[in-house]
């Protein structure tokens, strides 16, 4: 595989002499096969060079890929003005998470409202084809592209090219699910079994062993405590990750716009003095525009069993909002701020919510409405979260395997550990904002489409017992 970078920026771009050597436009790397398959990871504004290199040095009509993470301004203002995209006879695979009441296409389009740019998506001469992604995998020519969500405040997904023997991860616009971790206070010492936290762990695996991992590293560790729940990665928290899972290239990518070319090398410096220390051979280098890399003679271990195939490309049925058919999570918290955090956001998202207390109070909610997911906090006085999940689980209800969240006011690795054992699926640390719960809740119900099965089953089985 050849990889090019076009755009390496993260959140706005940054053009002018302090960024001259990294670049100044937003997110887009270009991924050739050995083939000529083409895909272009993001569309942020470096896709304005890359749509008028193409034009000119690309066999026409052109064929490409186009996989976006998700659909944040940076990695899609550059759509409106991709060349390729206007030129007829040209065609044009378009991928993006799936939403949950909204399509691609209509995403997409409303970025190019008449209010905001003079031609419509439909209006565009190429034939584009849009997928709506879930977790999963599929090929792309001779490239195998397996997407898993990443850990962001819009559902974004994170993209695993294997092809020619070797691999390219691309995880950009992802925060830690660890704070520790992300504020450098624990350390892994290059041991993956040191992680407790499961959807961490799923991270680690999702980048294991690549050959090159494209990543975002937009903060550092002293940065990371004002910008919580932004939604990205420390640089300490990603060197650690990458020595971990024996990754051979890291490149920083993502660059804040407030580092200039400087500063982006103090940082490659501090990552390498940093792998030195845990005793990794990583390579690591910021990933500039205009770079190109070419990978091949991958070391064979690149590309792995990911086990049963699961489609990623699926069309689920349209939920309207806020309808009996929506999914339904129950909210087991006592009543405060964060009760009402929750309820908003999910209400906004367009979910049915109920509101239960007590183990009494779950217990029939859990028969009544059948939820997609359940949210406990830890500490409320009622509720045992860890103890309800083990019942829930041991449970023969439809419910049994329904995720469970429990928010938590500190981060406590035994208690982690302990949850991962009675069933719970993800840890909501405060704080948290709105926009952070409801991705994290989307992304659990989008997952193997349960949040949809469960909705139309009813509740059946044994009984919680001991409740
Ligand atoms: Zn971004
Ligand atoms: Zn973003």
């Amino acid at each position: 595989m050849r990889v090019r970078f076009w755009g390496t920026r993260g959140s706005i771009a940054k053009p002018g002499p302090r960024t001259v050597r990294y670049g100044g436009n937003t997110s887009c790397v270009e991924v050739r096969g050995e083939d000529g398959t083409l895909l272009v990871l993001d569309c942020g504004t470096g896709a304005h060079e890359l749509g008028f290199h193409l034009m000119a040095n690309e066999p026409q009509p052109i064929r490409g890929h186009l996989l976006i993470g998700h659909t944040h301004w940076d990695h899609i203002q550059g759509l409106p003005f991709f060349t390729p995209f206007f030129v007829p006879g040209n065609e044009w695979d378009v991928y993006a998470p799936h939403g949950l009441v909204q399509e691609l296409r209509d995403t997409l389009a409303a970025q190019m409202d008449y209010t905001f740019f003079p031609v419509a998506l439909n209006q565009l001469g190429a034939t584009l084809r849009y997928h709506d992604l879930l977790e999963g995998e599929f090929s792309v020519g001779s490239v195998r592209v397996l997407a898993q969500y990443l850990n962001h405040p819009a559902l974004t997904l994170g993209y695993r090219l294997e092809a020619d023997g070797c691999s390219v991860v691309y995880s950009t616009d992802h925060e830690p699910h660890s704070r520790q971790l992300a504020l450098g206070e624990e350390c892994l010492h290059g041991e993956a079994d040191r992680l407790v936290n499961p959807e961490e762990r799923r991270h680690l695996e999702f980048i294991a062993g690549a050959d090159l991992l494209i990543h975002d590293t937009q903060y550092t560790a002293a940065e990371y405590p004002a910008r919580l729940g932004w939604g990205h990665s420390t640089l300490e928290y990603v060197v650690e990750m990458a020595c971990a899972a024996r990754v051979r290239r890291l490149a920083l990518f993502h660059h804040d716009p407030m580092r200039d070319d400087a500063a982006v090398d103090d940082l490659v410096q501090r990552a390498r003095d940093h792998a030195a220390r845990v005793g990794s051979d990583l390579e690591i280098f910021a990933a500039a525009e205009g770079q190109i890399l070419e990978l091949g003679g991958g070391a064979g271990g690149a590309t792995r069993d990911t086990g049963p195939l699961r489609e990623a490309c699926r069309k689920l049925p349209a939920v309207p909002r806020g309808s009996a058919l929506a999914p339904c999570v129950v909210v087991g918290l006592e009543p405060g701020p964060v009760r009402t955090l929750l309820v908003t956001a999910l209400e906004d998202e367009g979910l049915r919510v109920v509101v239960a207390g007590g183990d009494a109070g779950l217990h029939e909610a859990v028969h009544r409405d059948a939820p997609s997911l359940i949210i406990l906090r830890q500490g409320d006085a009622d509720t045992d979260p860890l103890a309800f999940s083990r019942r829930l689980r041991e449970s023969a209800l439809a419910t049994s395997v329904t995720p469970i969240f429990v928010v938590t006011d500190a981060e406590d690795p035994a208690l982690i550990a302990a949850g991962a054992e009675a069933g719970v699926s993800e840890w909501l640390l405060l704080p948290f904002s709105g926009p952070y719960a409801r991705t994290k809740v989307r992304a659990w119900l989008l997952r193997g489409r349960d949040g949809w099965d469960n909705a139309a089953k009813p509740a059946e089985g044994a009984g919680l017992t001991g409740a």
